[in-house]
């Protein structure tokens, strides 16, 4: 099957793979795809065996390879309003419209053309397919596809993960955690104000604490990695917040989420901790006044950071090849954190910009798609 990058953009984006559907139909694709070039792929399913990654290795089985990596879901196009077909790929104005041509089967498109290519000019070092799954709903699906690559392939020199950088080279990211806070109170008649234990006054506490949290962040001094963030410092936000049945009634429930934004150079643990002691202090505080109050949390695993290395091969290999040294370094998360984590040396790059990202009618344009190819290609020929 010799299919070019654009035409293998419209195969994938043609499979609606948003994260809360299966995506095993692309992923049958693209094996069947690598397979009519000779190259065996590997699948890592998630629990439910709905959804699975998939990585292969072009080229002979060595060390010091490329990895190119990207996400084969997208988000939701529920409630959007689309002036054309989300799964299919319309080119006009110069853009390719349909949703994930940005974020980010371009450059999953992109990456698989990549495998003939590496095949035909003879690499001596291997080129590395990965496509997860669940990036979308907070980098679920990588870690497990990085742990089973590293148990079966000869570990790469560089992981290039494609988000949308507009082909800049983006060296750092932002760590992120999420604590599920659920206020436990006692309910009684409000004209009884003093018997009861509102768990929505107390979650103002937390609240509050969130506020003094982000005031204590802001005045600090960044370290110097933070310092080239924007903005320097750790946020910590609170989106939703659910308690309460009536007006007359003190509260016996209040549940949010509670999100960390890291910078790179600062320590996500440490936020964590700050919080924990406080919410271990109003725990105790609440049982004291009823056995039936307090506070319970939980946490998700988080994305780790994505930290600066001192001479990086990624970020050197890019540099080498677009003739950027700046420095970029976004405030979303990504794999690269992961891959990084797991002893990788990598860096974000790819075309296309994160403003399109996630939009009704997203683009890629395709003047970014193309240059997107062309430096893969000179990337692939690195490896020869
Ligand atoms: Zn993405």
């Amino acid at each position: 099957m010799t299919l070019t990058a654009r035409e293998i953009l419209d195969r994938l984006v043609a499979f609606p793979t948003v994260s809360r559907d299966s995506n095993l139909d692309l992923i049958d694709w693209v094996e069947e795809y690598l397979a009519s070039h000779g190259v065996a792929a590997r699948r890592v399913y998630d629990a439910t065996g709905r959804k699975a990654a998939l990585y292969a290795n072009a080229g002979p089985e060595v060390e010091g390879g490329v990895v190119l990596s990207g996400h084969t879901d997208v988000v939701p196009v529920d409630g959007q309003n689309w002036s054309f077909d989300p799964f299919a790929v319309t080119e006009a104005n110069g853009r390719l419209y349909g949703r994930g041509t940005c974020d980010m089967k371009g450059f999953d498109a992109i990456a698989l053309a990549m495998v003939p290519h590496a095949l035909a000019i003879g690499v001596t070092r291997p080129l590395q397919i990965a496509l997860s799954y669940d990036e979308e709903v907070g980098c679920i699906g990588a870690p497990p596809m990085i742990d089973d690559m590293l148990r079966h392939l000869p570990r790469a020199a560089a992981a290039i993960i494609g988000e949308p950088s507009m082909l800049r080279p983006v060296t750092g990211h932002n760590a992120s955690t999420i604590t599920d806070i659920h206020v436990h109170g006692y309910e009684v008649h409000s004209s009884k104000l003093p018997e009861g234990v509102s768990a929505i006054h107390e979650a103002g506490r937390v609240l509050q604490w969130v506020n003094d949290h982000n005031a204590e962040c802001r005045a600090a001094t960044p370290d110097p990695i933070s310092a080239t963030f924007d903005p320097p410092h750790a946020t910590t936000h609170v989106g939703t917040i659910q308690g309460g049945t009536a007006h007359n009634i003190t509260a016996k429930d209040c549940t949010f989420k509670l999100g960390f934004r890291v910078p790179a150079g600062d320590d996500v643990a440490r936020h964590e901790a700050a919080l924990d002691a406080f919410l271990t202090q109003l725990d105790g505080q609440l049982r004291a006044r009823h056995p039936e109050a307090g506070v319970t949390w939980s946490r998700n695993l988080g994305v780790p950071g994505l930290r600066p290395e001192t001479d990086g091969v990624a970020e050197a290999l890019i540099r080498q090849l677009t003739g950027d040294n700046g420095t970029h370094v976004v405030t979303y998360g990504t794999e690269a954190g992961q891959f990084q984590d797991r002893g990788y040396s990598a860096v974000v790059c790819g075309p296309g910009d994160i403003a399109q990202a996630h939009q009704p009618d997203e683009w890629i344009a395709t003047e970014q798609f193309q240059r997107g190819e062309a430096l893969m290609r000179r990337v692939v020929e690195t490896l020869v």
